[in-house]
């Protein structure tokens, strides 16, 4: 079925979520700052709406993709929002998604707040693994399925409105670590004689076969055993460190990504959990 809807924001992703909303025949009305930016997709079949007070006034369904939570109040600070429904797919954090739904919920609107899980390029593509996370209104969500499910895949985490960033930060901290480790990979080997080109897949095949950890680490803080089926223990594997950093010193590169963490696990260890794996460093991260 077609769900016309509103989308405020026609940035890189507001701009790939209207093409995937049109090319799948729903009706987009869309809204940006600098109008510009939109016309593009008024070549596409959307419909450019003069103000924000029209574009909110054209459709039930207003999801915003601005680039961050400032911008979104700023736009829709003399927006009547009662009786909408509004989705807002902008980045940002849980606290900010809470108050967020509170001031949405204020204005008679009910709310989801969105983490999107993508580059734009993955948007409308049902293979790339793209997804949402949304979090609020379960019944908002549930009525909105399917036209949100258009440009990627849905994951609803939860009733509070904060679950959605959390979650999506979350994940994308993890990233940076992971994305931390392989610049100091790559540090490593670029005085050598090894093309990264080569080296590369080798990184892909091992960050994916270490990633299925985290599962255990999962099952460790669940029972809170944090020895439980341990087979590179924190002695043995703070022993290795200095393997590490001394490998950097002989190549001439920086410690300073790896020493953070290092000197968490050097903390644990000192605290008398040699016999735990690295699950013990959530702890000393803070509860
Ligand atoms: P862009 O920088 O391309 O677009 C930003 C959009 O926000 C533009 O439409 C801009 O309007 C608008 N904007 C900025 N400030 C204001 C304001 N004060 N009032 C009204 N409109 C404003 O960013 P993206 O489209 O890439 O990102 C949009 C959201 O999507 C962000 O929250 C981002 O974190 C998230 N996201 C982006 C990803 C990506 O890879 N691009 C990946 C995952 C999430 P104007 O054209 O007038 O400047």
């Amino acid at each position: 079925s077609r769900t016309p809807l509103t989308l405020l924001g026609t940035g890189t992703m507001g701009t790939a979520l209207a093409r995937a909303w049109l090319a799948a025949g729903h009706p987009v009305t869309v809204w940006n700052r600098t109008p510009a930016r939109a016309e593009a997709l008024a070549a596409e079949g959307a419909t450019v709406a003069a103000s924000v007070a029209q574009a909110v006034a054209a459709n039930r369904l207003v999801v915003a993709c601005l680039l961050d939570d400032t911008s979104v109040g700023e736009a829709l600070s003399d927006a009547d929002l009662s009786g909408r429904d509004l989705v807002d797919l902008t980045t940002g954090t849980p606290a900010q998604g809470r108050a967020r739904a509170a001031w949405a919920k204020a204005r008679g609107a009910r709310f989801l707040d969105a983490g999107i899980m993508a580059v734009p390029p993955m948007i409308g593509s049902p293979d790339s693994g793209a997804f949402v996370f949304y979090s609020g209104s379960a019944a908002l969500f549930e009525e909105c399925r399917d036209v949100l499910a258009v440009p990627a895949g849905t994951r609803y985490v939860g009733t509070d409105p904060g679950f959605a960033a959390l979650h999506d930060v979350a994940l994308l901290s993890a990233m940076y670590g992971m994305f931390g480790g392989v610049t100091h990979a790559f540090a490593l080997i670029r005085r050598e004689d090894i093309a990264p080109r080569d080296f590369a897949p080798l990184l892909v095949s091992w960050l994916t076969a270490m990633a299925p950890a985290a599962l255990e680490t999962a099952d460790r803080l669940e029972s809170g055993d944090y020895t439980k089926n341990v087979v590179s223990n924190l002695a043995m594997q703070v022993a290795g460190n200095a393997t590490f950093l001394r490998t950097a010193d002989e190549q001439g590169v920086s410690q300073e990504l790896l020493r953070p963490y290092f000197d968490l696990m050097e903390r644990r260890l000192a605290d008398g959990h040699g016999d735990e794996d690295t699950t013990g460093v959530v702890d000393l991260l803070g509860r």
